[in-house]
């Protein structure tokens, strides 16, 4: 196999035959709802045990377990043929 760019939708090689290609790119992120706090919880939070508890999770994966639970880009390729088409 070539070093070669090809298209991920149809396998033309990008650099022989096409003078344009495109990039497509997906960022899927995590998203978190703001957390509701209220003073009575804090205060009446083990705040101790939770980080404890966070560390022994954290330990237990490697870094890109935890990157990839919170951010993940996925990246195409593509050649002209797929606007030229369109949408069905
Ligand atoms: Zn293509």
């Amino acid at each position: 196999m070539v070093s070669d760019l090809a298209c991920d939708r149809c396998d033309r090689s990008l650099l022989a035959f096409e003078d344009v290609r495109y990039e497509l790119e997906i960022t899927v992120k995590a998203a978190y709802d703001p957390m509701e706090l209220n003073l009575d919880e804090i205060m009446n939070t083990d705040h101790s045990a939770e980080i404890q508890r966070l560390l022994k999770l954290i330990e237990s994966k490697s870094a890109a377990e935890l990157e990839a639970e919170v951010y993940k880009t996925f990246k195409f390729d593509l050649s002209r043929s797929l606007s030229k088409r369109g949408p069905r």
